[in-house]
């Protein structure tokens, strides 16, 4: 490892230390480490030759007017359903088991925190493992779905399966929102890690943190950088997983 990125990792270390209300903000980027894809960086989603755009193909009206194209790159893509938890997620299960961090807040829907045994894990944009018939909303697990041929239909009455995640034009789940606000006031170390911070409501969260000391952790620039206490451009594995808690 790099003198520098050692010399922020300990400077890291130091605010981990000291606080005691942690809340770890995140995104796709938290999970490019498990294997599975983010949207923006360069090997990244939007790069990848489809024939729509990802933000297309994961809109409400995609969704109801090609149900079967949205499934073809939703089982592809979006369902990873072997991936496994890396050191990002395992330490700041650690943190929060070590009563020192009170959530994590996240955009990404592969329930990959709570796999590594976080529990107050805020989901802002839903779960691939939660799945209901828009019919007789009826339940159904993310193998059902990986396993349908074309869209996934229920077994009870043929509805059409919706994903209970937030797509593009839908709205956020206001519990949700504002517990995510409520730990974000309260925090005394706001950790920003693997998000572009370009997708909002989402990111606009970030702006109820009251304290001094916020921490970027991604590998690219992010309107926020200027913001941080600490930046550092790194890959959040490597860099969380050097933390002692
Ligand atoms: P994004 O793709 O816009 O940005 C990811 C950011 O993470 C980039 O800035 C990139 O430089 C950085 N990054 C990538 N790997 C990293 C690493 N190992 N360490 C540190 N930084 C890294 O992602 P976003 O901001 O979360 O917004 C995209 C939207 O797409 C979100 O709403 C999310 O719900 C959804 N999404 C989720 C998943 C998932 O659940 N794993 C995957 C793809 C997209």
């Amino acid at each position: 490892m790099e003198e520098e990125l050692r010399g922020k990792i300990e400077k890291l270390q130091e605010l981990v230390d000291e606080s005691r209300r942690i809340v770890f903000f995140g995104g796709a980027g938290v999970s490019t480490e498990s294997g599975i894809p983010d949207f923006r960086s360069v090997d990244g989603l939007y790069h990848m030759k489809y024939d729509y755009p990802p933000e297309t193909i994961l809109s409400h009206t995609f969704f109801m007017r090609k149900p079967e194209e949205f499934y073809r790159f939703y089982q592809d893509k979006m369902l990873c359903l072997d991936a496994e938890p890396n050191a990002a997620h395992k330490k700041l299960a650690e943190m929060e088991e070590k009563g020192k961090l009170t959530a994590v807040i996240t955009q990404n829907i592969d329930g990959l925190h709570q796999k590594a045994g976080s529990r107050h894990v805020l989901e802002l944009h839903g779960s691939v493992l939660r799945n209901y018939c828009m019919k007789c909303g009826k339940f159904f697990d993310a193998p059902y779905i990986k396993a349908a041929a074309g869209k996934p239909v229920c077994d009870a009455c043929g509805g059409l399966i919706k994903p209970d995640v937030v797509l593009y034009e839908e709205g956020l789940d206001q519990s949700i929102l504002s517990e995510s606000v409520r730990c974000i006031a309260e925090a005394d170390l706001l950790i920003i890690g693997g998000t572009s911070l370009a997708v909002y409501p989402a990111a606009g969260l970030i702006d109820y943190f009251n304290g001094e000391n916020i921490v970027v952790i991604n590998k690219s620039p992010t309107p926020r950088d200027k913001f941080a206490k600490l930046l550092i451009p790194g890959k959040i594995g490597e860099v969380l997983g050097a933390i002692t808690v």
